[in-house]
């Protein structure tokens, strides 16, 4: 799978129109006088991000408790004020904070809520000892991170299956999303959360179809191997026959494997 930057045009004038009004209402961002515009981004985002997280491109839903909207240079002063102008990653969660882009569509995007949680108030402009821009940069020199709507992630990180993940030629930008995100627990988190959606599966074909919207993720290996682990009284080939029966329908577009 290869990831890429959100297309220009998933920010529509109306998007920009109603972010526009927010910022003007002098209104903080957890007001729900923005609800509206919030959600008009959502479905726009959901949408031109496939359904993924940008961050550890885990599959999201828009609903709230399933995703977040994330700042990408964060919205409000934080931390010690003395480290704000410091370049050094550990000190990168103390910033002068950029409320003047708390509604700037660009700089939004929907991740996963441990993926938002973990990077925090995590500074990502990449010269933070000089002055900060009025108007926003959309320049990948200006960030150490793999800036959504600016870089295409797969430049960066390259991702096998089975959520392992790797700084694409030692880039720093994707170092730093790998790390800051603790992308490198990832995987054991969805290996349990497949184990378990396996476990709870009716039967063995029940739970390979469950499987179906994953399959970019863990491969047919992955997913045969975890569901003969549980189904252990089934023979193995016909858990791999009826996985490429699946397969078949799959290819035929009978089946999606969203
Ligand atoms: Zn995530």
């Amino acid at each position: 799978m290869t990831y890429n930057k959100i297309p220009a045009d998933t920010i529509s004038n109306e998007i920009a129109d109603l972010f526009a009004l927010a910022a003007k209402s002098g209104k903080e961002w957890g007001s729900s006088a923005h609800d509206k515009a919030k959600a008009a981004l959502k479905d726009a985002l959901i949408e031109a991000q496939g359904g993924r997280c940008v961050y550890c491109q885990r599959l999201i839903k828009k609903e709230i408790g399933h995703s977040e909207i994330d700042h990408i240079l964060p919205k409000l002063q934080s931390g010690d004020q003395d480290k704000s102008n410091s370049n050094e990653r550990a000190n990168r969660r103390s910033t002068a904070g950029y409320p003047a882009f708390t509604f700037f569509p660009k700089n939004l995007a929907l991740t996963c809520k441990r993926c938002n949680q973990r990077k925090g108030t995590f500074d990502a402009r990449k010269r933070r000892d000089a002055p900060a821009s009025t108007t926003y940069i959309l320049e990948e020199d200006y960030y150490e991170w793999v800036h959504p709507h600016i870089q295409n992630y797969s430049d960066h990180i390259e991702m096998v299956e089975g959520f392992i993940f790797h700084a694409k030629e030692a880039s720093p930008n994707g170092d730093n999303v790998i790390t800051i995100c603790g992308l490198s627990t990832i995987g054991a988190v969805e290996r349990a959360a497949a184990e378990l959606r396996i476990k709870n599966a009716e039967n063995y074909a029940k739970a390979l179809a469950m499987m179906l919207p994953h399959l970019d993720d863990y491969g047919w290996p992955y997913i045969i191997e975890a569901v003969q682990e549980h189904f252990k009284d089934i023979p193995s080939d016909e858990i791999a026959f009826t996985a490429s029966i699946f397969e078949g329908g799959l290819k035929r577009g009978e089946l999606t494997g969203r």
